[in-house]
């Protein structure tokens, strides 16, 4: 047998590394070396000793003894199995909730243990008013459901699964190695039955025995109103079926709202922009302007310049999850300048500017255009 490599060299920590290092250097050489992601045929032997010279450096009484004596002060008893675990478990129990008490237990508790399913996701376009307003869709979710057939047990009807030889049932097995340390005791899932302890001879035909069925469900779902581009509404429980006992995964429709011919979004702000003519913003009008639920008369005083914006109050979006509230119609006005003028309007206005002269005024600089030079803004 050949000697052991150092247990820090395997784990490329230096000896002063604290228990986090140790447990940092673990995960990334699992993530790498794990026989669940590496198929080298060298990996397996390399994650085996990896495995171990984290067991021996993650508890403070076996590498007390390894610094003092090596490998041979060394009590090899109890010492956790990795390379019988899934990697996505070794990640879990180690970085995840339930801490590391318990990990050197029998594999087969993590891999039949109950796990949520995974979640599905959807895409749906919404028109500008749905989004607004809110509206009830009919969804198509493909997804895995209990075979009809043989109701889930991926067993053939009027058949039924035999108890498994290799481990009587138990879905585990010892094997027992031989060192030159002692004899190593390590707890596997069984090979034949693949830790279920049983056996299905006479596979569901509908399934091929996998219990499952590849079926589309329509839902209707529920968009709320005040929803905008990329919400996901989350239903719960429509996703992929939980596994050996789990919860359902949750469904996700994504929302795509489509742009509207007049109106743009500012949260729940609803903003329309408005040309009128240079007479309208001398002398005013009255005018109508569209809104979400329909028309609206607009008063535009006489004087209005440029830029000016009107609030129409509470004719905006509602605000998603609170009923009643909603946001404002902001509408900003623009004075168009006329480019093609009739020989009477062109008359009309020529006479208008000698009644104005030809004085210009230099606009004075604002307070807050100053500040802005200082702030740099
Ligand atoms: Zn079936
Ligand atoms: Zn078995």
């Amino acid at each position: 047998m050949a000697a052991k490599r150092d247990y820090y060299e395997v784990l490329g920590v230096p000896r002063t590394a604290s228990q986090d290092d140790i447990k940092n250097a673990f995960r990334s050489l699992a993530r790498q070396y794990h026989p669940d992601v590496n198929k080298a045929p060298d990996a397996e032997e390399k994650f085996k000793e990896i495995n171990e010279a984290y067991g021996v450096l993650s508890d403070a009484d076996k590498r007390a003894a390894y610094d003092r004596f090596g490998p041979e002060g060394v009590n090899y008893q109890g010492m956790p199995d990795f390379s019988s675990m899934d990697l996505s478990d070794i990640l879990e129990g180690l970085f995840g909730f339930g801490g590391f008490s318990g990990m050197g237990g029998s594999p087969r508790r993590s891999r039949n243990a109950p796990r949520r399913g995974a979640d599905l996701s959807a895409r749906i376009r919404l028109t500008f008013e749905e989004a607004v307003f809110g509206v009830e869709k009919e969804v198509e979710i493909t997804r895995d459901e209990k075979c009809g057939t043989c109701g889930g047990t991926g067993v053939e009807p009027g058949k039924k699964p035999i108890t498994c030889s290799t481990c009587k049932g138990q879905g585990e097995v010892r094997q027992v190695h031989q060192t030159f340390l002692g004899s190593m005791v390590q707890v596997g899932p069984c090979p034949v039955c693949g830790g279920r302890g049983e056996i299905i001879e006479d596979p569901c035909r509908t399934c091929r025995g996998t219990g499952l069925e590849r079926r589309t469900v329509k839902r209707k779902i529920n968009i709320p109103a005040g929803v905008d581009n990329g919400n996901q509404v989350r239903v719960i429980g429509e996703g992929q079926p939980g596994i050996n006992g789990g919860p359902n995964g949750n469904f996700y429709l994504e929302l795509e709202v489509q742009p509207h011919r007049f109106f743009r979004r500012k949260g729940t702000d609803v903003l329309l922009d408005l040309d009128i003519n240079i007479a309208q913003a001398a002398l005013g009008d009255e005018i109508t302007i569209p809104t979400l639920e329909g028309s609206e008369k607009l008063r535009i005083p006489p004087g209005t310049q440029p830029g000016k914006v009107f609030k129409l109050k509470e004719k905006g979006v509602p605000i998603l999850n609170r009923q009643g509230s909603r946001g404002d119609q902001l509408v900003t006005v623009n004075v168009q300048i006329p480019t093609q003028l009739t020989a009477e309007q062109k008359k009309l206005l020529e006479s208008l500017g000698k009644t104005m002269g030809t004085d210009i005024k230099i606009q004075e600089r604002s307070f807050l255009d100053k500040l802005k030079d200082v702030l740099g803004g």
